[in-house]
């Protein structure tokens, strides 16, 4: 069994958000003040994420991601990640977080199975980490970094590029990533703030960022045999070999590539982060639906897919709900 939409692109990659809440406010996610979020009833168990996931491996899927909003504040993650990690067909599983509450939970996630780790950090300088996030944890997010490399996590540094804003950041986060072992991975600024402050003239795109490192570390190649269907372009330094890479969202979509399904925290499958309609499963399964029924949702949900999002052209049209609420 397997999830092909209808431009025969197999799916086999889930995207779990975990909650909507977060501990930061990062201006191009969520508001500074009136973020408004799912009523923890509506939010799914443990119980009700691993049959989804039960199901969804049945139909092919091998890959999951745990993102949120924050997933740290879920309390006690590490027990659903131990329940994912024990799914026989779980190839790979991840975990995106902004690193704040690493320190504390970095031995119980990696007791738990986990392995590998998305660190959002987009500055070094604690002023402008203040300024974005609207919060002054730098100091827990470089702790949590440290915690994790004394685990042995492998790590990615997501790292989201603003025009007018970022430029300044670049070089500092491409030195430490690559001083760290880390890879670096600059993310173009995508519309899905919750204040629609989005708007094309800033993005900052990756062709200027990767120029900025060639030019000031080490000149870049890319990376001829790197995953077509992963979202990031990857490339490496010709002097020390270490990998850097660009989500390049708006200026080269690879949606042509997509394998990515994604289930919100209150229940909602979605084939695109950009989809504005989206399918609710958890009617299904808090009221006696099948296991044969959540697939067929899967199904349907991947059936309906586009090609693509579209962003750069005047024909978009941004989701209804922000990034921290589907889940990025
Ligand atoms: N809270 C976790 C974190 O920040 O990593 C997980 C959720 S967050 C929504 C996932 C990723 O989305 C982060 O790397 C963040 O930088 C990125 N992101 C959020 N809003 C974005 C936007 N408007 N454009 C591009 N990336 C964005
Ligand atoms: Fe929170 Fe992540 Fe959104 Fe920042 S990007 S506000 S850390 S959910």
């Amino acid at each position: 069994m397997s999830l092909v939409d209808t431009f025969g692109r197999v799916h086999d990659s889930l995207r779990i958000s975990v909650t909507d809440r977060c501990n930061i406010r990062c201006f191009y996610c969520m508001p500074e003040e009136g973020a408004q979020f799912q009523p923890r009833a509506e939010i799914l168990s443990f119980e009700e994420i691993e049959r989804v996931v039960r199901v969804a491996v049945g139909q092919g899927v091998d890959k999951l991601r745990l993102t949120g909003g924050e997933p740290l504040v879920r309390r006690d993650l590490p027990i659903l990640i131990a329940r994912l990690a024990a799914i026989q067909g779980v190839r790979d599983l991840a975990l995106t977080t902004n690193a704040v509450l690493l320190a504390r939970d970095a031995h119980a996630l990696h007791d738990a199975g986990l392995r590998r780790l998305n660190i959002h950090l987009d500055t070094l300088d604690r002023a402008r980490f203040h300024q974005m996030t609207r919060r002054d944890d730098l100091p827990r997010v470089l702790d949590g970094i440290a915690a994790a490399r004394a685990l042995k996590f492998s790590i990615k540094l997501n790292a989201v590029a603003v025009r007018g804003l970022s430029e300044p950041d670049i070089l500092p986060i491409a030195r430490f990533c690559r001083d760290n072992d880390i890879e670096a991975r600059f993310i173009e600024f995508m519309p899905l703030d919750a204040q629609n402050l989005w708007d094309r003239s800033k993005v900052l795109s990756a062709d200027e960022i990767l120029g900025e490192i060639s030019t000031n570390i080490s000149p870049l190649r890319a990376i001829p045999d790197s995953d077509p269907r992963a979202p990031a372009t990857e490339y490496r330094y010709s002097d020390t070999g270490a990998r850097v890479g660009v989500i390049a969202s708006v200026t080269k979509p690879f949606c042509l590539n997509c394998n990515r399904l994604r289930l919100t925290s209150d229940g909602k499958v979605r084939y695109c982060l950009f989809a504005v309609e989206e399918t609710d499963i958890k009617p299904l399964l808090r009221n006696g639906g099948s296991d044969i029924d959540i697939a067929g949702a899967l199904r349907l949900t991947t059936a309906k897919k586009w090609l693509g999002h579209q962003i750069d052209s005047s024909r978009f049209v941004p989701p209804p709900r922000p990034m921290y609420s589907i889940g990025g």
